[in-house]
């Protein structure tokens, strides 16, 4: 496959090896680090003696041609010349978490995928199983917010997701839908009350909360409740994201038929 096609790969610090498509389907890439050096984990050094290579992980990336893809990385091991006792440092690159099965990037995806949709149907769609989703979520939980990154927020929504395994029943997904109308994902909230829905909707900065116009959710008391509670009681709140679609289209709409009438104008003063 490599032979015909280049994938570009969006993470750095890597070269990719080896790509193959197995017979079932996947899309493996093979991938060595070349980030020199790392800190040593004991005495915080910048150490670039190394040592060997870390056992081979395998990491869900975002799909390719609709293929389920794996990354497979050797994380390089460095020794520390400072430290007693031969201490050995394994290199971490920043579009993985150590510890964990996906690559940043595809956990994002899953989230946005959450957006308006339920664990089972992620799962099915990207064949991955129902407990690495629910991981996906729980990782996510009390991370903060790059909240410079946005300069406005017209629309806000929030979706429950239900939770089948460890001792919750319900996360809440925060996410903003942008002026392309893509969604993006705010934050992973523990449960779904409304003082927690509260507690975030307080932690966007002021001048960002006063551009939500519209909050959309499901009709959950505790989610509207909140957002009125936050917002004003002039926020708009709609059941779900069909009617934000309409206003969407209405706006395009009006403006095509202005249009129209524009050129019907023309055609006849000319
Ligand atoms: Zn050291």
């Amino acid at each position: 496959m490599s032979e015909y096609v280049t994938i570009p790969l969006d993470i750095e610090g890597v070269k990719v090896n080896r790509v193959e498509v197995t017979s079932n389907g996947e899309v493996h890439i093979h991938v060595s680090s070349t980030v020199d050096g790392t800190r040593c984990h004991r005495c915080g050094r910048d150490i670039h003696h190394r040592y060997d290579e870390g056992r081979e992980i395998k990491l869900r990336h975002l799909p390719i041609l609709d293929m389920p893809t794996y990354i497979f990385i050797k994380p390089r091991r460095y020794l520390c010349d400072d430290c007693p006792g031969n201490t050995t440092t394994t290199q971490h690159l920043p579009w993985y978490e150590p510890r964990q099965a996906v690559t940043k990037a595809y956990a994002k995806h899953v989230l946005r995928l959450l957006v308006n949709s339920t664990v089972q149907d992620v799962s099915k769609k990207e064949k991955i199983g129902y407990d690495e989703v629910e991981d996906i979520v729980e990782d996510r939980f009390g991370q903060g917010v790059d909240w410079s990154k946005f300069k406005s927020m017209p629309t806000v929504g929030i979706d429950e997701i239900a939770l089948k395994k460890g001792h919750r029943d319900f996360a809440t997904i925060v996410s903003t839908r942008t002026e392309e109308g893509k969604n993006r994902l705010l934050g992973v909230l523990e449960n779904r009350e409304k003082a927690t829905v509260k507690a975030f909707f307080l932690s966007i900065p002021k001048d960002l909360r006063d551009t939500v116009q519209c909050v959309c959710s499901d009709l959950y008391e505790g989610y509207t409740e909140a957002a009125r509670e936050v917002f004003g009681e002039n926020v708009e709140v709609v059941a779900d994201r069909f009617h934000v679609a309409k206003l969407y289209r209405k706006e395009v709409d009006t403006l095509r038929k202005k249009e129209m009438g524009r050129l019907k104008r023309d055609r006849f003063n000319r």
